[in-house]
Parts: structure tokens; sequence; C-alpha cells
């Protein structure tokens, strides 16, 4: 049977008629939409979708915001949406993905990501943290760092080494780690906004059965590429209205406050409004392009835009409201479960835009990848490829 946008419209209906918003449990009514295939409906039935091109969920969207329906906040959630879940996807086995994917999708299980090391950042695959096969388990040792949201997650996607004495991409295996075994820590990081959103997770003889295996055993870079592509896309890649990321709260001041404006910050404001439009629209192309398929390292173009306008909206908002602009009123340590941008002032936009050259891949390291995989320029000298992991210098 074919499914159109009619038939997404009739079925959206059929789940509102049985479940009706007004008189249904929030986490009810979330299971019973995953069910009927209408949570993402880019992914195969029986898994939260119907196996139709990705475009046709903003018919399902639609129906359903008229409706008054409550939806999955998915941005509570965005390790899990936009990075575990299609990884899961692909290379899980039926049973995770049975397992994972209906709880990840309506937020009862909220993932992070267990990658980054002190030692082992924009040259991830040189990560130390060592998983060592005992029985149907593996143990794990190591020490983590920057985990954004670890303090909230259930669950995280976790790479680590399996065979020291092969080249560093060679010997890495992927898993999917469960933050309540009692060997996982977690300790939160304070950063430039006062805030920590991230941590520090130390792993000691934390014990991840075989089953939580992600992929083959020593195939974890491959696995890990599919989550850092999807990783761009997800951070700069969102569905955003016009005016709906940070070039809203700029623009909005620039109309209600006259007596701030001048020639020189009015030509500035306009380029960069241009400029997040382009950005915003070249995402939509992007989205429509991946209909159901894995991005690619087109993503990370996406991702050097939202870093480099972030920082310079943020940066002339600051300068445009003067004094004003400066005042940062909390310091408190808190731990806030989602990073929001517009709802925050100022000074939030501006200090927490800085990570977003960092976060997701630098940009320096973008500008390689972009340069190596989408112009094909020569790539770097890589002198450790053919190096067991073990007798790198570290
Ligand atoms: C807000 C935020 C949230 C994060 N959340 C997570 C998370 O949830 N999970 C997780 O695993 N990680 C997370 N990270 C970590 C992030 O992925 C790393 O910080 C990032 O990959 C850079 O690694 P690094 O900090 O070790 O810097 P380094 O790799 O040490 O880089 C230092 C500097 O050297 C430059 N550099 C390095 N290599 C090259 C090169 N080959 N060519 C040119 N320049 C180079 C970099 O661009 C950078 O300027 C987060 C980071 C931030 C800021």
């Amino acid at each position: 049977m074919t499914i159109d946008a009619a038939e997404l419209r009739r079925r959206t209906a059929q789940l509102l008629a049985a479940h009706p918003p007004a008189t249904t449990d929030r986490l009810e009514f979330l299971k019973a939409r995953f069910d009927a295939g209408l949570a993402w409906v880019h992914y195969p039935e029986g898994l939260g979708g119907l196996g139709v091109p990705r475009s046709l969920q903003a018919v399902v969207d639609a129906e359903l915001e008229a409706a008054g329906a409550p939806d999955n906040d998915s941005r509570r959630n965005g390790i899990g949406l936009g990075m575990a879940a299609p990884t899961i996807l692909k290379y899980g086995t039926e049973e995770q993905k049975q397992r994972f994917l209906r709880p990840l999708w309506v937020g009862e299980e909220v993932w992070c990501q267990l990658f980054s090391e002190p030692g082992a950042g924009s040259d991830l695959a040189a990560l130390g943290t060592r998983a060592v096969r005992e029985g149907d388990d593996w143990v794990v040792n190591g020490q983590k760092v920057w985990t954004s949201g670890a303090h909230n997650s259930r669950w995280a996607i976790l790479i680590a080494r399996t065979d020291p004495d092969v080249p560093k991409h060679a010997g890495i295996t992927y898993f999917l780690c469960d933050m309540t075994d009692p060997g996982v820590e977690v300790r939160p990081l304070r950063q430039i906004t006062g805030e920590a959103e991230f941590n520090e997770v130390f792993l000691t003889d934390v014990r991840i059965p075989d089953s939580c295996r992600l992929g083959e055993v020593g195939d974890g870079w491959r696995v890990a590429q599919t989550t850092l592509n999807n990783e761009r896309v997800a951070i700069g890649g969102m569905r955003l209205p016009r005016e709906g990321g940070m070039i809203g709260p700029v623009s909005k001041t620039w109309r209600e406050r006259p007596e701030l404006r001048t020639h020189d910050l009015h030509q500035r404001l306009l380029k960069l409004w241009v400029d997040t439009e382009v950005s915003r629209l070249t995402a939509e192309r992007l989205r429509q392009q991946l209909v159901a398929g894995q991005p690619g390292p087109e993503g990370a173009g996406m991702k050097l835009a939202f870093a480099r306008l972030n920082q310079e909206i943020s940066g002339l908002e600051v300068e445009l409201r003067g004094e004003e602009g400066l005042l940062y009123d909390d310091w408190t340590m808190r731990r806030p479960e989602l990073v929001d941008f517009v709802g925050r002032d100022a000074g939030y936009r501006y200090l927490r835009s800085k990570g977003n050259s960092i976060e997701g891949g630098t940009t320096e390291v973008l500008l390689n990848i972009v340069a190596e995989r989408v112009l094909g320029l020569p790539s770097e000298p890589r002198t450790d490829k053919d190096v067991a992991w073990k007798d790198l210098a570290r």
C-alpha cells in the first residue's frame, strides 16, 4: 500500500481518535504514536516509522500540533534522537532496535555520548579507555570528558579500545553503556557560563554485556562515523522557522529599540540576517537530500556555518546592547537539561556560543574534513596510521 500525505493524515486522525490528547496520559500518547509508526515516519515499520520519506514527517507533525497533542520534547534527548538512534538503526541487531528505540524516542530513556577523553578529542581514534572481554561481558576502565548531560542520562553510546596491538582506528569497539552501572561515576564540569552542562565520567570495572556491543569487535571507528556525521547535522542542521535561532532575539531588539541603532551595526546585522537565512534554507535542503539515508561529510559544512553565525550574531547583540549587554546575572552552578539559546539573555548567548566551534568537532577539524572529503584536496600527513596504538607516543 502506498503511504502518501493523505494516508498519513488518515492514520494521524485515527491515532487522535483512539487516544484523545486531552484525556490521554502524555507518555501513553507518545507510545501509541510510536506504535502507529508516526514517531519518525522514515524509520522502518515496527520501529516507530512507516518507511516513507522523511519529508512527510511535517504532515504528521502539523496535524498533531493542530490537535494539541504532546510531543516528545526532542531537545531533552538531542544525543539520543540525533546520534544514538540512527547509529542503532544502522548497526543494531533486531533485539537492540526493539529494546532501545521506543524508550529513546518517547523520552523515557535519555542518552549521552562517551567519546572524548582528556587525551583524545580531535584525535578521537587515539582514545585509551579499555574494554577487555571476560566471558559474556566486557570490562571497561577509563575516563571520558565533556560528556554533555551524563547526569541526566540512562544510557550512553561509548567507544573503547579492545585491541591495543593494531593501529588506532582498527582496535576500537562501540558499546551501549548502562549509566546506572555502579562503576560509572559522573562529576560536573563547570563551564564559562557558570553552569555545568557537561561532566567528567570515570569508568571503573564497568561490566557491559556483549549483547550491548554495537557492530563488530574492532569496527567501532566505522560505527562511530555514523554517529559523528549525524552529530554535525543534528547540531548545525536543525529545523528552524525564519528568525528561529540566534538571529531572532537580536532582530527583535533592533526593531524595538531604535535608539540603539547605528549605521555600522545595521550593515552587519543585515549581512548576518541574510547569511542565517541562507544557512537555514541550506539545512532544509540537506535534510531533504538525506531522506532516510545517512548523512555524509556535507554535515560538517552546516556545523561550520552554525558555529560562525552564532558567535558573530551573539557578539553583535552584546555590542548593540552596550553596557546592558555585559550584564550576566546568574553565576549559579546549575545543571541544565538542555541548551536554550533563545530563552536566555544576551550574555548567556555570547558565552555559550563559544563552545559551538568546539563541540561536535572543532572548526579547524571540520575544515579539514570539508577539504579532504568534500573538495578532494590532499589529506594531512598521517604518520601514525600503520603504528600499533600501544606504540604511539602519548
Ligand atoms: C559544549 C561542548 C559539549 C561537548 N559534548 C560532548 C559530549 O557530549 N561527548 C563527547 O564525547 N564530547 C563532547 N565534547 C567534546 C568535543 O567533542 C571536543 O572538545 C572536541 O572534539 C575537541 O577536542 P579537545 O577538546 O580535546 O581539543 P583538541 O583536540 O586538543 O584541540 C585543541 C585545538 O587544536 C586544534 N586541532 C586539533 N587537531 C587539529 C588538526 N588536525 N588540524 C588543525 N587543528 C587541529 C583544534 O581545532 C583546537 O583548536 C563537547 C565539547 C563542548 C565544547
